[in-house]
C-alpha cells in the first residue's frame, strides 16, 4: 500500500505519455495490498467468504499489471485481459463454496497469474525491438522468475503429503513464503517499472536535445559533437575525412508560392531522400534553414564529390509535394577535405560553407569543390 502511495506522489514528475502506465500500476499495486489484507484477515473472518474476494483483488491486480505494461508499449487498450481475472474469480468461488477444494484453487490461481506474467514478458519482448532498454530485460526476467516461483509452489502442493499439504497449515515452509512471492511484482516491479519510465524519459529527452523536430535528422549540435570526434580520428591517423555543405536552391520560392507549410513539407521530402542516400560512415543532419551538412568520414575529396553527386542526383530526379502539385527541387552542394593545416573543423567547413558559393554562382544544382 505504501508503495502504490510512493508511486502517487511521484505521478506528477512523469511525462504525459508515461502517467497512465504509472496510474494503471499503481492501482494494481493498491488492489493487491487490498488482497494482501484480506488474506491476512483470514484468521478474524469467515475464510469461505474473504478468500474470493482476496484471490479477485490479487487476480485484477496482476490484469492491471498488464494493462499497464501494454500501455508502456503503446498497445490498445482491451478489455479480454479482465477475462482471465474475471473467470478465476468465479471458478475460486465455486471451488470454496460449492465443491471445496484446496489443490484446485491454488492451481486456478496460479494458472492465471502466469498467463498474466506470461502476456507482460512477451509484450515487453516484442516491444524490444522497437525501443530496447535495459529495464526491460530485467523486467522479464522478474516475470520469467515468478512464473519459476509459482511452478515449484504448484508442484510442491501436487507432491507433498496431505497432511502438510493445506495451504493454511502453519510451521510449512512454502505457505511462509508465498506472501513474499505474492509481493515480488508490487516491491521489486514497481521499481523496475518506475525504471522503465526513466529509461524512457531519458532516451526520450536525448532523441529532443539530439535530433531536429521537423525533420528528424541529426541536429545542429549533434552534427558539431560528431565533426569534432571525426575530425580528431582523421588528424591522429592520418586518415582522410572530407564535409558536404548542402543547400536547397531558391528554397525561398517555394516559401512565397506555396506557403511555409508547403515549404516544411519539401524539407522533409529531401531530409528523408538524403537519409536513404547515405551510407554507413556518412551522417547527414540538418544545420539550419534550408541547410543539411554531411560528414564523410574515410572519404578523400573524389569520394565526397561522387558521394555528393549522388545526393544531388537523388533529389534532383524527385517530384515533391507542395500541396496542389509537385515540384522538382535542387540542391547545390560544397565539398572540402581534410588538409594539414587545419587546425579544427571549422577550418574544414569554411572551406566546404566557399565551395557552396562557387556552386551557387556557378548556376545551382551542381556539387562544387573551390
Ligand atoms: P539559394 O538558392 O541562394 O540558396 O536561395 P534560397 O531562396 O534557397 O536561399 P535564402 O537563404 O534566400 O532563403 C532560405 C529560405 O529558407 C528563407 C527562410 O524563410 C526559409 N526557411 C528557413 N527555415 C525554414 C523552415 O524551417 N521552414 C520553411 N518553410 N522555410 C524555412
Ligand atoms: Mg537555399
Ligand atoms: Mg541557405
Amino acid at each position: 500500500m505504501l508503495n502504490g502511495a510512493v508511486l502517487g506522489f511521484i505521478h506528477p514528475a512523469l511525462s504525459d505519455d508515461l502517467k497512465p502506465t504509472a496510474a494503471d500500476w499503481r492501482i494494481g499495486t493498491l488492489l493487491i495490498a487490498g488482497g494482501g489484507v484480506l488474506f491476512a484477515a483470514n484468521g478474524v473472518a469467515r475464510v469461505d467468504l474473504l478468500v474470493p474476494i482476496a484471490n479477485g483483488l490479487l487476480l485484477f491486480g496482476v490484469a492491471l499489471y498488464l494493462r499497464s505494461i501494454r500501455r508502456f508499449a503503446r498497445r490498445a487498450d482491451s478489455r479480454w485481459i479482465y477475462l482471465p481475472a474475471a473467470v478465476a474469480t468465479a471458478l475460486n468461488a465455486v471451488f470454496i463454496l460449492i465443491w471445496p477444494s484446496i489443490a484446485i484453487r491454488v492451481l486456478i490461481v496460479s494458472s492465471a497469474i502466469m498467463l498474466y506474467l506470461v502476456a507482460m514478458a512477451s509484450v515487453l519482448f516484442l516491444h524490444r525491438r522497437d525501443e530496447p532498454s535495459i529495464s526491460s530485460g530485467v523486467m522479464i526476467t522478474l516475470c520469467i522468475a515468478v512464473i519459476v516461483l509459482l511452478i515449484v509452489r504448484l508442484a510442491y502442493y501436487a507432491t507433498a503429503a496431505p497432511g502438510v499439504q493445506s495451504i493454511t497449515a502453519t510451521g510449512n515452509i512454502v505457505n511462509a513464503l508465498s506472501p513474499a512471492l505474492i509481493l515480488t511484482l508490487p516491491i521489486v516491479g514497481t521499481t523496475v517499472l518506475a525504471l522503465l519510465c526513466f529509461e524512457r524519459m531519458r532516451s526520450e529527452l536525448h532523441r529532443v536535445a539530439t535530433t531536429d523536430a521537423l525533420t528528424e535528422l541529426p541536429n545542429r549540435r549533434t552534427i558539431a559533437t560528431r565533426a569534432a570526434a571525426c575530425f580528431l580520428t582523421a588528424k591522429q591517423f592520418s586518415q582522410p575525412f572530407s564535409v558536404a555543405v548542402i543547400d536547397i536552391d531558391h528554397f525561398k520560392r517555394i516559401n512565397d508560392r506555396y506557403g511555409h507549410d508547403a515549404g516544411d513539407r519539401v524539407l522533409r521530402s529531401v531530409s528523408s531522400i538524403l537519409r536513404q542516400h547515405s551510407r554507413g560512415e556518412q551522417l547527414v543532419g540538418r544545420q539550419g534553414g534550408e541547410e543539411f551538412v554531411a560528414l564523410l568520414e574515410n572519404a578523400n575529396l573524389a569520394d565526397a564529390r561522387s558521394a555528393a553527386e549522388r545526393l544531388r542526383a537523388a533529389v534532383a530526379a524527385e517530384r515533391h509535394d507542395v500541396g496542389e502539385r509537385a515540384e522538382t527541387i535542387t540542391i547545390s552542394i560544397g565539398v572540402a577535405s581534410i588538409h594539414e593545416t587545419d587546425l579544427s573543423f571549422d577550418d574544414l567547413l569554411r572551406r566546404a560553407d566557399r565551395a557552396l558559393y562557387a556552386a551557387k554562382v556557378a548556376g545551382r544544382n551542381r556539387v562544387s569543390d573551390a
